[in-house]
């Protein structure tokens, strides 16, 4: 009589972030083989989020704010795709690869770390015309985009057309919109400084929308006095208790009555937990799921969430959930990770506690806003404290962001755009920000069958 091998335990974690990142880095060392630990992922890196409006912006070149899988993460099995369907009773999660070919996955625990896409208001006109800012696809886009709006006004026979593509609409004073504006700006006038056929007089304008009464509205005020500070003497607009009403080919009407032509509007106002959560029909709350302070989904053993899809109690302030932050998620990644292996028989579980440790803010140049442990810091030393805190916070790829910023210190930004990306492959209203639109008629295979 023969008997069969053990079949080693499953742990998939769905979505490699900030959160699944740290849980699949954290797993692979504490089970050591114990378990099979599968990473499902549309794409092949994790993305250091916090630097894309420098992306945007030509300081760093797109790869480098992201982190190779399978190149980093020892001993986890990578399965490109995205999750769609999660059968909870079957514990199976039902996915579609980059090629469009469906495949289903089993598993003995869950973790689901998919983070969250850009959040939409019902204005008219904006999901039409305004680009998000949650993905590498948007990032890029909106590279060209200003590139383009720039070298057309240059050579734009009418002066309102000029000034119209000048012109940039921000939307959105929290931490990403205060940093696509403040490297927007820096970009556009380099680009204008280089630029040999420059219209006299004609000079690039960013305008920076909040309904808040600050930029930085969640922060600390003195980030908020810095940022602001910052963002006017470089000539940006900023209009806090302002929002946009509808938004047209032509330009943006704002709630002021002001109509502003531009073909730019940038849509930062934050962001909204992955749509894929709150379709599992689960306790959500404010669309995440709801989870034990040890992250663990209550009346479903074995299935775990974190980082901005989850809803984590937060213990040092009770009766509120931890904000959606790259500190919280990749914290909670890896007692995610620690509480998996608990239920493996691996080490004691803990419940997620973590007071924030400050923020920084780039502003672009050698300028930034910054509270490393609650002291605030502006100017110089916040620039130096916040690209060496990105620096440690990166997982890899620290020595190629490094370099990007001695050439973008010593060298003229590169002002080329590349076409890559199309307006129509990222749309704001999408559950998938992190991959381009893919065009009509592609292929889908047969399937690739149940693992
Ligand atoms: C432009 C920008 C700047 C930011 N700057 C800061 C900052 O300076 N400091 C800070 O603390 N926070 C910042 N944040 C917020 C921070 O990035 C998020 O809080 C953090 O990324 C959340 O981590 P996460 O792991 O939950 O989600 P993410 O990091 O977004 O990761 C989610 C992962 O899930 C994958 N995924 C999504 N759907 C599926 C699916 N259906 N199937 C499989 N995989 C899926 C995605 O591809 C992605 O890899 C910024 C956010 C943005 C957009």
């Amino acid at each position: 009589m023969t008997t069969q091998p053990r079949r080693r335990p499953r742990v998939l974690i769905v979505g490699a972030g900030f959160a699944g990142y740290q849980t699949a880095r954290e797993l692979s060392r504490t089970l050591r083989g114990r378990a099979e630990i599968v990473l499902l992922n549309p794409t092949d890196y994790f993305l250091y989020l916090p630097l894309l409006p420098q992306v945007s912006a030509g300081v760093l070149e797109p790869r480098r704010v992201t982190v190779s899988l399978p190149g980093t993460l020892r001993h986890v099995r990578l399965v490109l795709g995205e999750a769609g369907h999660i059968d909870l009773d079957g514990r199976r999660v039902q996915y579609t690869d980059p090629e469009g070919t469906p495949g289903d996955i089993r598993y003995d625990r869950l973790v689901l770390a998919v983070g969250s896409v850009s959040k939409l208001l019902p204005i008219p006109g904006v999901a039409e015309h305004a680009t998000g800012f949650r993905g590498l696809p948007e990032a890029l886009y909106l590279r060209d985009h200003i590139t383009r709006q720039i070298e057309l006004a240059a050579s734009a026979a009418d002066p309102a057309e000029c000034a119209s593509r000048c012109t940039f609409v921000v939307v959105g004073a929290g931490y990403t919109g205060t940093e696509v504006a403040a490297h927007g700006k820096m970009f556009t006038d380099a680009l204008v400084r280089k630029h040999p056929a420059w219209p006299e007089g004609a000079r690039p304008r960013w305008l920076l929308l909040d309904v808040a009464d600050r930029v930085l509205p969640g922060l600390d005020r003195r980030l908020s006095d810095t940022a602001d500070q910052v963002l006017r003497s470089r000539g940006v607009d900023v209009r806090t208790g302002t929002s946009v009403k509808e938004s047209t080919r032509e330009g943006v009407l704002l709630d002021t009555g002001e109509f502003v032509e531009t073909r730019s509007l940038i849509w930062c106002v934050g962001v909204r937990p992955d749509p894929l959560v709150s379709e599992l029909g689960l306790p959500v709350e404010r669309g995440r799921l709801v989870v034990t302070p040890q992250l663990e989904v209550p009346g479903r053993p074995g299935v775990f969430a974190c980082g901005d899809a989850a809803a984590v109690p937060d213990l040092h302030r009770p009766g509120e959930y931890t904000p959606m932050t790259a500190q919280h998620a990749s914290r909670q990644g890896k007692v995610a990770a620690r509480n998996v292996a608990a239920s493996l028989g691996v080490g004691t579980p803990a419940p997620y506690r973590h007071s924030d440790l400050g923020f920084a803010v780039d502003l672009g140049g050698v300028k930034a806003a910054a509270n490393p442990l609650g002291v605030p810091l502006s100017g110089v030393v916040a620039g130096a404290v916040t690209r060496g805190y990105h620096l440690a916070a990166m997982p890899g790829n620290r020595v190629r962001v490094a370099a990007d910023w001695l050439l973008d210190a010593a060298l003229p930004r590169q002002a080329v755009q590349l076409g890559l990306v199309r307006s129509w492959q990222v749309p704001l209203d999408t559950a998938s920000p992190e991959v381009a639109k893919a065009g009509p008629g592609r292929q889908t295979g047969a399937g690739r069958g149940e693992e």
